[in-house]
């Protein structure tokens, strides 16, 4: 039964080129950080194995990466390795966070298409087999992008403003409402991997590449067990990130406030020099010249800063070090 349906599955053209293993079915990667997930990670696993086994046509590899758990996580995932040689286990040194944790398990992962879930339940794994469909009908990256979520209603209004103000800053298309659940094909997940910034907003990063992005939509269901390892804190940082990797409109905003603040001082200087003109019996002694000096200088170090910025925010871009430019194929007349 397994076989005949291992042979029905076929990897889309544009996929095919990039299959390293030449008779092998297909593999399927899962990159899966684990932060403090000892209550519910073993029911995870199950859950995501049941689903993957109704689908016996892929070969699978489960990459968990240990975010430096303190709660003996790594024992569990010690022990899903021992008894499931697709399971492999990265274990960080110290909690990296988040995002570093799915960069360390794209690193490793090896499969024909990498899957990015979270291990809390909240991205389900049925959902997963959607992406996978919507690779096989030749997309190169499935975003999962949230229909509704069931989070409290701080993180569902928060999440849900933040997306759009991003959205409206950034200088690529962020979709909004998608977090890092996502289907990557190899060529993508590769050039993913280029992007070596410390900053980490890798939806963004995403976003950027271009290739032929769709999206599925789902319901998120609740954490399964424990609580978020998202405090406002870290949401905070990554909001930040999020702003910060994908938009220089801060550091515009500051030459445009620079060009107002000299405007107005422009203005105010106009006034105090009439006034000094043509009504001097008004003026305190020394008023002018100091009216004059303050708005002058007050409105050039504001302009300045921008300039300043500007020069900033392109140093900041190089120290990215993102790639120039991502090529799908290169077409040339003798290969077909
Ligand atoms: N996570 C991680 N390192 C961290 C924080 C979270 O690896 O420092 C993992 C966590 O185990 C989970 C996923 O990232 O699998 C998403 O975290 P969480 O569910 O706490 O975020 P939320 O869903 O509340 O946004
Ligand atoms: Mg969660």
């Amino acid at each position: 039964m397994a076989d005949t349906m291992r042979q029905q599955v076929r990897i889309p053209v544009q996929h095919q080129q990039q299959a390293t293993r030449e008779g092998a079915p297909p593999l399927i990667s899962y990159v899966l950080p684990v932060y403090n997930e000892v209550a519910g990670i073993r029911r995870f696993h199950e859950e995501l194995v049941e689903t993957t086994a109704t689908r016996p046509e892929f070969d699978y590899e489960f990459v968990y990466v240990n975010d430096g758990s303190a709660d003996g996580s790594l024992h569990v995932l010690q022990d899903l390795a021992k008894n499931d040689p697709r399971v492999r286990v990265v274990d960080f040194a110290r909690n990296f966070g988040h995002q570093i944790a799915i960069t360390a398990g794209l690193d490793h992962a090896q499969g024909d298409a990498v899957i990015v879930m979270d291990t809390d339940l909240q991205d389900p794994p049925r959902v997963s087999l959607e992406l996978i469909d919507s690779w096989l009908s030749g997309a190169e990256i499935v975003s999962a992008r949230r229909r509704t979520r069931r989070d409290t209603p701080f993180k569902r209004a928060t999440a849900h403003t933040y997306y759009r103000v991003l959205r409206r800053c950034a200088e690529v298309d962020i979709p909004v409402d998608t977090g890092d659940f996502r289907l990557l094909n190899r060529r993508a997940a590769e050039e993913l991997r280029g992007f070596r910034e410390r900053s980490r907003f890798i939806r963004g990063m995403v976003a950027s590449m271009g290739f032929e992005q769709r999206e599925v939509l789902f319901d998120r269901d609740e954490r399964m067990a424990g609580e978020t390892k998202y405090p406002l804190r870290k949401m905070m940082r990554l909001a930040a990130d999020g702003v910060t990797s994908f938009s220089t409109v801060p550091l515009k905003l500051i030459t445009r406030i620079g060009f107002i603040t000299l405007g107005l001082a422009m203005l105010g200087i106009i006034y105090a020099v009439t006034l000094r003109l043509f009504f001097p019996s008004i003026t305190v002694s020394g008023w002018t010249m100091l009216m004059v000096a303050m708005l002058f200088l007050g409105g050039l170090q504001m302009l300045s800063l921008g300039v300043i910025g500007s020069y900033v925010g392109r140093i900041y871009h190089e120290v990215q070090q993102r790639p120039l430019y991502i090529v799908r194929n290169v077409i040339s007349h003798d290969e077909d």
